[in-house]
């Protein structure tokens, strides 16, 4: 899914953008500011896989996410990689969530 968005295959809000990193607003928001931040490469199924393959594109990954919350919430965010289907991940091409804003009753995402 997040391949077809890399594509222009499907609309997406687009908040941020690196060579390597797209950062899109979520179509199902879950907070005020809700953004999901992913590598344009879909070859990583989660962070865990990501942090071990190339550490450095997680690096951008998680800068791209600071300059997001900085721009949409003053730098105070939540940061969320769901992992495995239990964990509430649907997606397994690996992003994050940015979440900020009226965080007070979330606890999770999924
Ligand atoms: P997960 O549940 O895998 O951690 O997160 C997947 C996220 O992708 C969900 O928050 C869901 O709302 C979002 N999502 C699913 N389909 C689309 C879509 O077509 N466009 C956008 N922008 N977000 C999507």
């Amino acid at each position: 899914m997040f391949t077809r968005i890399i594509r222009g295959e499907i609309p997406a809000d687009v908040v941020a953008e690196t060579d390597r990193v797209l950062a899109v607003t979520d179509i199902n928001p879950q907070a005020a500011v809700h953004v999901v931040v992913f590598p344009k490469t879909g070859e990583y199924r989660d962070v865990s896989e990501l942090a071990a393959a190339e550490p450095d594109l997680l690096a951008e990954l998680v800068s791209v996410a600071k300059a997001v919350a900085a721009e949409k919430a003053g730098g105070e965010y939540r940061l969320i990689f769901n992992t495995g289907a239990g964990a509430g991940q649907t997606v397994f091409h690996v992003h994050a969530h940015v979440l900020a804003g009226n965080l007070e009753e979330k606890s999770l995402v999924g």
